[in-house]
């Protein structure tokens, strides 16, 4: 379909007046495009000609608004390293309609209500970021928003330096979040509270829909989906970096890419948000921290599902995080099912890498060629030992496994490539100086991790030294 065939509605626009504001948007001096994707198009049923036009960089750049559009930005509240802000919102994205189930915002397309002093702005480095992570994580079979383009411009943006504005156009089945409900609890509106979650419940749960305590179901599903997406992070090393309550999806989408980290060496405790000096939001800490955020929406549900029947369900949360943790992990190691002893097997391999200070991916990219000859393997570690006697347990736990079966769906469980901050920052620093060449290689290897792609064969090595597990500013 052309842009101007498209038919939009405006679903959240149903909800209370208080849930969102109408916006202005403001475009960008001199826009252009970077990048589209075009399989996210085709979801959206948009000609791929239409990708190329200049319509399409209107549309993004707000100058072309459709007819159909209502621009508009969606309240929420959030817990932000532990404290409670009782009004954050869509400071900076502009919900521009859905196609389909599609819900369509672009993201730094000037001021809305909810700006806080903000200037509604996002810089190209962060919206490179975000538009290459989020058609990763869609590879890699991890639930994620995603992007459908990213146009830059001349606009200047201040941060601590003077840098280029960018707008992505970001798609997604839901936007809410566990703050949003937040909000409503917070301010005693309860009317808003049950249109929320009634909201919620058709969009991403309608499975519920018309169930007996559909809210205490409500929760029980957000906790089941949480646990999942915490375990599919863990076991990809994928660190997310800012787990505020606003930034935590209520469809179990991976959710607001920031200084986000794919591990370069096993680390326990690595956090690579630069800001968090405590390690709130560490790796080792990302499904702890889930379910501290479950809790604030557990609460914030309560007027509609009350605590009996949810903290119960809450508790239930450790145990199926591990088991979900242990059905990736025993996938990634070639395991057909968990049996006794695989915990161990997978708890002391991690021990194993982080002490030898190896490569996560590398690792398991490599023992999934592994077929007994193990100088590949060796070669990963700082030193042998300790790797040889795991391998020794590996060779036992295997022993039993066709290796021509273990070994395909090894390969179709971990990824060749990862973006890890070192591939971004190349194609950031290209970008800076007009060349968009390396995000379309990154692009292009994002969109399919698990094949060989010999020419770039150099960000399938472990991350060079100087660039090994940094850590990121919170504006990234
Ligand atoms: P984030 O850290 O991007 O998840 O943002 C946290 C909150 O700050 C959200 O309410 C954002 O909309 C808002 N925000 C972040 N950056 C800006 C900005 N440049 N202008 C306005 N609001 C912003
Ligand atoms: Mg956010």
């Amino acid at each position: 379909m052309k842009l101007n065939e498209l038919t939009l509605t405006n679903p959240y626009l149903t909800l209370p007046p208080k849930c969102y504001d109408r916006v202005s948007p403001a475009p960008l001096d001199a826009p252009y495009l970077i990048h589209a994707n075009k399989e996210v198009a085709k979801v959206l049923e948009i000609d791929e000609e239409e990708l190329q036009t200049d319509t399409f960089v209107k549309w993004l750049n707000t100058e072309y608004i459709h007819p159909h559009s209502e621009p508009f930005a969606m309240c929420y509240a959030g817990h932000q390293f532990g404290y409670f802000v009782p009004r954050l919102g869509d400071g900076r994205a502009v919900n521009i309609g859905t196609i389909g189930k599609y819900h369509l915002q672009l993201k730094g397309a000037g001021k809305t209500k909810y700006s806080r002093g903000g200037d509604g702005r996002a810089v190209l480095r962060s919206s490179i970021r975000e538009y290459l992570i989020s058609e990763a994580m869609q590879a890699l079979r991890i639930p994620t928003t995603l992007c459908l383009g990213l146009i830059g411009s001349e606009h200047r943006v201040r941060r601590e330096q003077s840098e280029k504005g960018a707008i992505i156009c970001r798609v997604s089945s839901s936007w809410v979040r566990f703050g949003t409900f937040e909000y409503y609890a917070h301010k005693g509106m309860f009317k808003e509270l049950q249109a929320l979650a009634d909201y919620v419940i058709d969009e991403s749960f309608a499975h519920i829909n018309g169930k007996h305590d559909r809210y205490t179901l409500l929760f029980n599903e957000v906790m089941v989906i949480t646990a999942r997406l915490m375990a599919q992070w863990m076991s990809a090393g994928f660190n997310h970096g800012v787990m505020n309550t606003d930034n935590m999806s209520i469809a179990g989408l991976s959710i607001d890419y920031g200084p986000f980290a794919f591990l370069d060496d096993f680390s326990h405790h690595h956090s690579c948000n630069h800001s968090d000096e405590e390690g709130r939001y560490a790796f080792e800490n990302q499904p702890s921290i889930a379910k501290w955020n479950l809790k604030s929406l557990m609460m914030a549900l309560s007027p509609l599902a009350p605590l009996e029947k949810t903290e119960p369900l809450l508790a239930l949360y450790d145990r199926v995080y591990m088991r979900y943790f242990h059905y990736y992990m025993c996938k990634k190691l070639g395991l057909e099912g968990t049996i006794e002893g695989d915990p161990e097997l997978i708890d002391d391999m991690l021990d194993m890498l982080e002490q030898l200070h190896v490569d996560y991916t590398l690792f398991l990219r490599t023992l999934s060629h592994y077929e007994g000859n193990r100088d590949a393997l060796l070669k990963t570690g700082l030193y042998h030992e300790p790797m040889q006697i795991w391998l020794d347990r590996y060779d036992a736990r295997i022993a039993a496994l066709p290796t021509a079966r273990r070994k395909s769906q090894m390969l179709s469980a971990n990824p060749k490539y990862v973006l890890k901050n070192y591939m971004l920052q190349e194609a950031i620093d290209a970008a800076e100086q007009g060349d968009f060449s390396v995000v379309n290689d990154l692009f292009s290897i994002a969109q399919n991790p698990f094949e060989e792609h010999p020419e770039f064969e150099r960000w399938a090595q472990a991350t060079p030294q100087a660039f090994k597990n940094q850590r990121l500013s919170c504006s990234s």
